[in-house]
């Protein structure tokens, strides 16, 4: 009896403690390059303008590479070790969480997402989209489209329907290390030049509201013009969060938003720290540098989850990493 107790505690406190590695999804786009490369990619030819690092999505679902679940897709251990999650489908319903690389290398189209209600209703019950970027390089000059100029609806509607886009968008310089939310409803869109890494909900729906009238193997990609005057918040209010910096050990963690979807911080180790994590899951995607985990070896674009109830975390190295709870 005290020994299948003490089995079973055992058992549990493996299935607790878990670094788990996924493999990411590399996509090719029409504005993709070849930059992900950057991050020890093998990329497939082509324009390659996204990882996917952490997704169990159906487009996109990574496989944990080594350890005792090597070669499982994600979503098979969502649904097969919930408590590595902290629940799992019963508490979250599908993973809900996506964290991608994006390489720009052209511009992205001009784009709204709905949020969780509107997608629910009008897209079979997919999930809306909230999202949030951590800019890893833009190119001098770079700009980023968030928010628009009109100010009221019926404005809106008809410089969508006189293509007077240039008015519309309201562009604003980007760099290296700025950090953006977008709230669904958010005319957004990310251009040239630019690597960011993106956290997400776990939702493919996307209104385009203008490509440039560029073509993909001869035809422009459809628009979805009545969608996103339905979803587009109007007026745009920008929102400015206020991060919060501290120091834990040799690490400087930077909060970037709290958010009901996640939240997201930045994590620089510069020697060694003992980092508190909360009860949940969370990801951690290596931006910058190496170093250890508990040992593990972590380098420049591993992705990884961290199961629920890890505790904390023993970092040593010189490394950066963004790292994400729901
Ligand atoms: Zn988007």
């Amino acid at each position: 009896m005290a020994l299948s107790c003490k089995r079973q505690r055992d058992r549990a406190t493996i299935v607790m403690k878990q670094i788990l590695y996924l493999t990411p999804v590399l996509r090719e786009m029409l504005w993709g390059g070849r930059r992900l490369a950057e991050f020890g990619y093998d990329l497939p030819s082509g324009n390659i303008g996204e990882c996917w690092g952490v997704s169990a999505h159906e487009k996109g679902d990574c496989t944990v590479r080594g350890g005792r679940y090597d070669g499982k897709k994600l979503s098979e251990l969502w649904h097969e070790e919930p408590e590595l999650f902290g629940g799992g489908p019963a508490v979250y319903g599908d993973f809900p969480l996506l964290i991608k690389i994006i390489d720009a290398q052209d511009d992205l189209s001009i784009q709204v997402h709905p949020d969780d209600a509107y997608a629910k209703e009008h897209e079979n019950g997919a999930r809306g989209k909230t999202e949030c970027w951590y800019v890893l390089d833009a190119a001098p000059g770079a700009g980023i489209v968030i928010g628009h100029n009109a100010k009221t609806a019926e404005e809106l509607r008809s410089m969508v329907t006189e293509g007077r886009f240039r008015e519309l968008i309201r562009e604003i310089p980007v760099k290296k290390g700025d950090f953006f939310q977008i709230e669904p409803g958010t005319v957004h869109a990310i251009k040239k030049g630019t690597l960011l890494l993106e956290t997400q909900e776990s939702s493919d729906v996307t209104y385009r509201l203008y490509d440039y009238d560029r073509l993909q193997n001869g035809v422009k990609r459809p628009l979805h013009i009545d969608k996103s005057l339905d979803v587009i918040r109007v007026p745009f209010e920008e929102k400015r969060i206020p991060t919060v910096t501290r120091n834990v050990d040799d690490a400087e963690i930077t909060r970037y938003v709290d958010c009901s979807f996640y939240t997201v911080y930045r994590v620089a180790v510069n020697g060694a720290a003992t980092i508190p994590l909360s009860g949940m899951f969370h990801t951690l995607s290596v931006i910058e540098g190496s170093g250890y985990l508990d040992g593990s070896l972590v380098k420049k674009g591993d992705h990884m989850l961290l199961s629920a109830g890890y505790g904390s975390v023993r970092a040593v190295g010189n490394f950066t990493a963004i790292v994400t709870r729901v």
